[in-house]
């Protein structure tokens, strides 16, 4: 079995706050069938430590960053993890980046240097009897990794994967020494962005492979409108890119098997979840479809367009049950729909409710600006409910739209629009509440997106395919 060392600054089910929790987590459990064994490198937050135990010391460093650390090798729920215990870092209550007041921790550069370099050192033998043949370093975070390994003068091969490129991971010139790099490599062939280290971009440049969540999402960074300034860098490597569409667990989103919700196996089983839901929302019965939305409240996922869009979701019958937390503009916007009886609104993150929204709403709707692969919409299919997303990135590539050909092919899985405005979507919250009228044609789409594949096999192979090319 090859190895891998995959580095993530969260993983599911022991800390998240994204869709990437839910890679990382997936993803060892994918391609072990695939020859390759993960190992996965991942900050030993309190949250963490409580649920695996300290396990065994596989390292320690006297001065990581300043202070001592240690290396704690723990197996839980089927993975196999390198804990960075480092607890001037990591041990901070709360969410994993963000302090009490709700911004960036101010040395999360440090933190998550501290993180990669442990990768690279990794990488390098210094946990006895192991070696990875690949490291896989997920978003800024684990981006350092490779540069340390660059730096060092050593060799190991590398995919970068991006989730999401909003996130650059910059810090001030002036703290080169603190995070250890070499001024040399501070230019705008190296790790330099307008003046300012940037650590996803030092994994751009310097991974031995790049790949992002979704083909066209790959397409669309090396153009401006998607790049967030790094489309140059990008597709200067874009014979090295890949894009591979994340699965979902379907050992955890099964619902046959789901503990939080009442199981079911067709579209007729839904009506039980949509009661639950309803009641836990403390929503009417409604002549319309109930459609959910389960997100990050930000710029990124259009809600601001839902907004805009709620008039004609109301007008035509239709309900929405909202779940997410984020820009406090937004929380409030919505606690204030909410006022309108058939809108219900929680802030907050709840994943057992999650499961539930997805059971029992009719659909789920995203239209985000920009979205690598999202995940929402595969729940959605595997659950039976019809996602109605924008046309754009992994959305594209998930959801096959109910246009007149594709439903009598038998394909549609649901409902794409383009561009991502307040009009483009009213006119797909239209089209939707249509076909809700038509229940021979609403039960063919629910079952028929029942059925489409959303587990990992296709991409798990082609990771095997890539890490086989990366590794030679
Ligand atoms: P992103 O990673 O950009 O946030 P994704 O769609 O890839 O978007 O993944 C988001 C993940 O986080 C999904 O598993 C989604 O169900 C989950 N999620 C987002 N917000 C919440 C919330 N408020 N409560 C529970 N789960 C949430």
């Amino acid at each position: 079995m090859r190895q891998v060392l995959s580095v993530t600054s969260e993983c599911a089910p022991l800390v998240k706050t994204g869709g990437l929790a839910d890679v990382a987590g997936a993803l060892p459990g994918a391609m072990e069938g695939e020859g390759w064994h993960l190992r996965t490198l991942l900050p030993a937050y309190p949250a963490v430590l409580e649920k695996t135990g300290k396990g065994k010391i596989a390292h320690k460093w006297n001065d990581l960053f300043g202070h001592p650390a240690t290396l704690r090798k723990v197996a839980y729920n089927g993975l196999d993890l390198l804990l960075l215990d480092a607890p001037h870092f990591y041990n901070r209550p709360g969410n994993i980046y963000l302090g009490p007041d709700g911004k960036d921790w101010p040395d999360n550069p440090e933190r998550f240097a501290a993180l990669s370099w442990a990768a690279a050192e990794i990488a390098t033998g210094i946990v006895p009897d192991w070696r990875p043949d690949l490291l896989h370093c997920h978003d800024w975070q684990a981006a350092l990794a490779p540069q340390y390994l660059r730096q060092a003068g050593q060799n190991c091969p590398s995919l970068m994967t991006i989730h999401n490129i909003a996130f650059h991971g910059l810090a001030p010139a002036e703290r080169l020494g603190a995070l250890k790099l070499p001024s040399e490599h501070f230019t705008s062939e190296g790790f330099e962005f307008w003046s300012y280290i940037s650590a996803l971009k030092a994994g751009l440049v310097s991974a031995t492979a790049l790949s992002t969540v979704s083909p066209t999402y790959a397409e669309e960074l090396t153009s401006p409108e998607f790049g967030m300034g790094l489309e140059g860098v990008i597709a200067s490597r874009k014979g090295d890119l890949s894009g591979i569409l994340n699965g979902i667990d379907l050992t955890v989103w099964s619902p046959k098997t789901d503990p939080n919700i009442a199981p079911f196996t067709g579209p007729g089983g839904k009506a039980r979840n949509k009661k639950k839901l309803r009641q836990a929302f403390g929503l009417p019965e409604a002549d319309g479809p109930l459609t959910v939305v389960v997100s990050r409240l930000t710029e990124q996922k259009g809600l601001d367009l839902l907004l805009a869009a709620l008039p004609t979701l109301l007008a035509e019958g239709g309900q929405l049950a909202l779940l997410g937390s984020g820009d406090p503009g937004l929380e409030y916007a919505f606690r204030q729909a909410s006022e309108a009886p058939d809108i219900a609104v929680k802030i907050g993150y709840d994943e057992p409710l999650s499961h539930l929204m997805f059971a029992g709403g009719d659909a789920v709707l995203v239209p985000s600006r920009f979205e690598p692969c999202g995940l929402t919409q595969l729940y959605a299919l595997r659950y039976g409910a019809i996602p109605v997303v924008a046309r754009t990135g992994g959305l594209a590539d998930t959801v096959i739209d109910a246009n007149n050909a594709a439903i009598r092919a038998g394909v549609a899985t649901g409902i794409t629009f383009s561009p991502t405005t307040a009009e483009a979507l009213e006119t797909a919250i239209r089209r939707l509440c249509g076909f809700y009228r038509a229940p021979d044609l609403w039960t063919k789409l629910q079952k028929r997106t029942m059925q489409h594949p959303v587990g990992w096999d296709a991409s798990a192979r082609e990771y095997a395919a890539l890490y086989s090319r990366i590794t030679g």
